[in-house]
């Protein structure tokens, strides 16, 4: 039993189900959209009188259907449902980035220009319905890795070009969100277990500039991250007032305050250094303290201005800079702005760069690789011999399939590195990576700006979280060298 009222002690495979009894279905259907698409107590699966699951646990899949929807972006994206026999459902709608990975496992677009541009995902579409779901027919939901893995071998290449990743991605989801339905679980302890209790620290994207908006910045985000709140709930207030400071002091100096793609602030400012002083001063606004309330996480995404051997501040004026240059041009802001986090501070294939950055910075840095990496195992564990970095973002349409996704994070918890659960800029309702977040118990999320519904949803969904779990929900700083930061207060 736990305090927050949810029967503990069932795993994925609904193996164990005690004190299921107690359930109630209030307790049990998530408080989001998805709720409507998520019944519990489907007939054949499970006694209620008895408590205990009925013999036969398995749930196999009856069909899986998908149609064409919009992200945030107004770009077409795969809603799939997954429809058990028993009549449950799971749903997902499918992100998409802006900002690609060379190496990430590639969206199926229909490329007929006489619609949406050529971005259309029918093909995808047709494929989840005529490819997939005819070969997952009778699968046991519950059984993701397996799943994942037919996927997979369905698929047949490296990147996913087949089926779409975006097409595969929408039904690895969709089974997950089926399953937890089916287990009359939320997503968090279906996919985490009971002890999935930890609360991500979100890294708020509040100034955009690179290839996320078009301004006079170089890199795409600045991010503030809350880690000093005592609960998630507070972290977002944080978050939000520090928002609202920062749009006031834009407004006042002149600058626009319209919103890039992650709802981050896209003003021309002077320098990309300039963005980290205003935020600065947007945290004092709100009376909270630089460094030891809110901190500051970077993400330039290098890749974007990288070429020909080095990097070119093209859009700010900077000029052009080598690795080198640019890691002590990091090292220089970390002593002025109380920084915990870069992310692809150098190119995505800067490797011998990025042994460097990471050595110069990586003691009190977070250094995280996401171009590097792309959630892709392979990727992954070359940066850890390498010590390229010493933590990774997680996409999941980065590689294609939850259970991949969970390997690449087992990874990084072996390797004693932190790990960041990320949206992408083009986004949808959904709000799987909040719970997701939480499940993986890594303590971080990057899901976008206060603002716009598509990443407000996955702070709400955590919000819905931490007051599930009352007092077992745990807020807690991921990052290795708080007192550095304190310094800068
Ligand atoms: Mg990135």
């Amino acid at each position: 039993m736990t305090e927050c009222g949810i029967a503990v002690g069932l795993n994925h495979a609904g193996k164990q189900m005690v004190g299921a009894g107690r359930m109630s279905a209030s307790d049990l259907i998530p408080l989001q959209p998805w709720a409507t698409y998520i019944r519990p107590y489907s007939a054949g699966t499970f006694s209620r009188q008895q408590g205990t699951p009925s013999a036969a646990m398995t749930n196999p899949i009856k069909f899986i259907d998908a149609m064409e929807i919009l992200d945030s972006r107004g770009n077409p994206t795969l809603r799939v449902t997954v429809v058990l026999v028993n009549g449950t459902i799971g749903m997902a709608s499918v992100p998409s980035g802006a900002s690609t990975g060379r190496f990430e496992a590639r969206e199926l677009r229909d490329g007929d220009i006489s619609r949406y541009g050529g971005k259309g995902v029918r093909s995808a579409v047709r494929n989840v319905v005529e490819v997939i779901g005819p070969r997952l027919h009778g699968q046991d939901v519950s059984r993701q890795a397996e799943i994942d893995h037919l996927l997979v071998q369905l698929d047949g290449t490296p990147d996913r070009s087949r089926l779409g990743a975006n097409a595969i991605v929408g039904v690895s989801m969709a089974v997950a969100r089926a399953a937890s339905a089916a287990a009359r679980l939320p997503l968090y302890v279906h996919l985490g277990g009971s002890s999935a209790c930890r609360l991500p620290v979100p890294m708020m994207n509040v100034i955009n500039g690179g290839s996320h908006a078009d301004n006079t910045l170089d890199f795409q985000e600045f991010m503030i991250v809350p880690h000093g709140a005592p609960t998630f709930a507070e972290a977002l207030r944080y978050g939000a007032e520090t928002f609202h400071a920062l749009k006031a002091i834009l407004k006042s100096r002149g600058f626009r305050t319209a919103v890039g793609d992650e709802g981050g602030f896209a003003p021309d400012l002077e320098s990309n250094e300039a963005a980290c002083a205003l935020i600065i001063e947007a945290i004092r606004a709100t009376g909270l303290k630089p460094g030891t309330d809110v901190a500051l996480a970077l993400d330039p995404a290098a890749s974007a201005f990288a070429g020909d051997g080095g990097y070119e501040l093209a859009r700010s004026g900077g000029g052009r800079k080598t690795a080198s240059e640019l890691t002590k041009l990091y090292r220089s802001w970390v002593h002025a702005y109380p920084i915990v986090s870069i992310e692809d501070g150098l190119g995505d294939q800067d490797w011998e760069g990025f042994r460097e950055h990471t050595a110069l910075l990586g003691a009190d840095l977070q250094i995280v690789g996401d171009d590097l990496y792309v959630t892709n195992t392979q990727f992954l564990s070359r940066g850890i011999k390498e010590h390229a970095t010493n933590a990774a973002l997680i996409k999941l349409n980065q590689i294609g399939t939850v259970t991949e996704t969970i390997e690449a994070i087992a990874m990084c918890r072996d390797a004693g590195w932190n790990y960041v659960v990320s949206h992408r800029s083009g986004e949808t309702e959904d709000t799987f990576i909040a719970d997701f977040a939480v499940a993986m118990g890594g303590g971080q999320i990057k899901t976008g700006s206060l603002c716009r519904s598509e990443r407000i949803a996955k702070y709400n969904r955590l919000l819905e979280i931490e007051r599930e779990l009352g007092s077992r929900a745990i807020y807690s700083s991921p990052f290795r060298n708080p007192m550095r930061v304190a310094l800068h207060s």
